[in-house]
């Protein structure tokens, strides 16, 4: 299909991971009649929870609307962070200074967290400690940034330091940030391969796997609950919702919670090794101070540049946010102009109205979600503390369960307000306010 000069040859409208670690189509496992724990969805947050459970001998079953990791958990950019977004003290003013403590050391903890699984299972999936630079688009920013890690807490700050523009060549080669933050410790990985791991993980655990099944109803019994699916119905004793970004009606106690937002991803064509040493010095995970952020990284292999942000008031087609990202590329790195897509696609991020992940439970029926498109880490781990209480373990508590998991007077789940606070973030990102 022809799309037009911006776009190579070969041209696929899907995420560039799906090239190494392809959609998983087999058939899957049949529903069950019953089981022990029941996880719905298969994303990061599921897989970890159903892996809990079963290596702690609950019959465990996943089910999955689409195919295995159709969500977020093999769209995303690969960058490994400590993932919560406010600040200590914002936190401190919001729910007081223990808690939020003990939030950021949650923070920190996905990231150990996640590296070690990684580590002690030997999974395939391009991790490395590349550390993040966080470029400010505004000399204003610049100081804020500044500002906020001299502020931050010590055990908090993740060694990070701050880069004057001048110094910038090491980093990036570019001229469009006023410096920068570098947080050493933060990391990437390939998103597909890191859940191909995991589903093969879970297979080996005996956790059953049901490929288009989407449940369409959660029922609460004396003892447990039944779900209706798309194929059938099953009773399950506890039940754990991992849908994030995806969370439809299903229960919509959660989804007054999310707010649904398209995050959109392209991959460049390949580029020679000499510009990309040019361009991107170091391997590092690339973050901007913006508040429509753009996130970006050199492939694993370090053959091309993988781009990604928010550029529509409402949510669009990959084929039209690509060219658009492209062009944004080309700005901040004038080297690749001409430089065409091999790849576009988006996902589905879930923000919450406090910007903070939530973890819960009501009476058997437990959730964690609302990753405000920094999960890679976090679902992770929120995942395996989810899965450890479902299974009756010690060790699932989170500091998240302690706060309210807030939502909004008449908002049922479809973000009307998002087009205009797409637009207020891109007249502030412009005037640095
Ligand atoms: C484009 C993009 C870039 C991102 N980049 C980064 C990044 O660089 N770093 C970072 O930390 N985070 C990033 N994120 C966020 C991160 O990917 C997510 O936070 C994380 O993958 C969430 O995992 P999850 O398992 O909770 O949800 P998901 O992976 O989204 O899985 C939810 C699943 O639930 C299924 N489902 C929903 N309803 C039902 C139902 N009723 N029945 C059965 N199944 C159902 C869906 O089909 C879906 O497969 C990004 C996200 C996107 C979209």
């Amino acid at each position: 299909m022809a799309h037009g000069p911006a776009f190579a040859e070969n041209y696929r409208p899907v995420p560039y991971w799906w090239e190494a670690a392809p959609p998983d189509t087999s058939a899957g496992d049949a529903l069950p009649p019953e089981a022990d724990v029941a996880v719905v969805g298969s994303g990061y947050t599921g897989l970890h929870a159903a892996l809990q459970c079963a290596w702690a001998g609950r019959a465990t079953v996943i089910l999955e609307a689409e195919v295995p990791g159709w969500g977020c958990s093999t769209r995303n950019g690969g960058q490994v962070s400590t993932s919560v977004k406010p600040s200590f003290a914002e936190l401190s003013a919001r729910q007081g200074p223990e808690i939020a403590e003990a939030i950021l050391r949650d923070g920190q903890a996905s990231l150990d967290f996640t590296e070690r699984f990684i580590v002690e299972n030997e999974l395939d999936a391009d991790f490395r400690v590349v550390g993040r630079f966080h470029g400010a688009h505004m000399a204003a920013s610049y100081e804020r940034l500044a500002r906020e890690i001299a502020g931050t807490n010590p055990a908090f700050r993740t060694n990070a330091y701050m880069v004057t523009k001048r110094e910038m060549a090491t980093e990036l080669g570019t001229d469009a940030y006023f410096g920068g933050a570098v947080f050493p410790r933060h990391a990437s990985l390939d998103p597909g391969k890191y859940h191909r791991e995991l589903l093969r993980l879970c297979r080996d655990a005996g956790v059953q796997i049901v490929p288009k099944c989407r449940v369409t109803e959660l029922e609460r019994q004396a003892t447990g609950f039944r779900l209706r699916t798309e194929n059938g119905a099953l009773r399950a004793g506890r039940v754990v919702l991992a849908t994030n970004g995806y969370s439809g009606p299903l229960s919509p106690w959660h989804r007054r919670r999310v707010v649904p937002i398209g995050s959109y991803v392209i991959a460049t064509e390949p580029v020679t090794a000499a510009l990309m040493d040019r361009l991107f010095p170091t391997d590092r995970v690339l973050s901007d101070t913006r508040k429509l952020v753009y996130y970006y990284r050199p492939a694993p292999d370090r053959s091309r540049v993988l781009f990604g942000g928010r550029v529509s008031l409402t949510e669009s087609n990959p084929d039209r946010t690509g060219p658009v990202l492209l062009a944004e590329l080309a700005r901040l790195f004038p080297a690749l102009d001409g430089t065409r897509l091999s790849h576009s696609w988006s996902g589905t991020v879930a923000y919450s109205f406090d910007t903070l992940m939530h973890t819960g439970e009501d009476a058997g029926l437990y959730h964690a979600m609302g990753y405000c498109g920094s999960g890679v880490g976090m679902a992770g781990y929120l995942g395996m503390k989810t899965g450890r209480r479902a299974a009756g373990l010690d060790g699932g508590e989170t500091a998240f369960d302690r706060i309210p998991y807030p939502t909004r007077p008449f908002y049922r789940g479809s973000p009307w307000f998002l087009a205009p606070s797409v637009l207020v973030y891109r007249i502030r990102d412009r005037f640095g306010w």
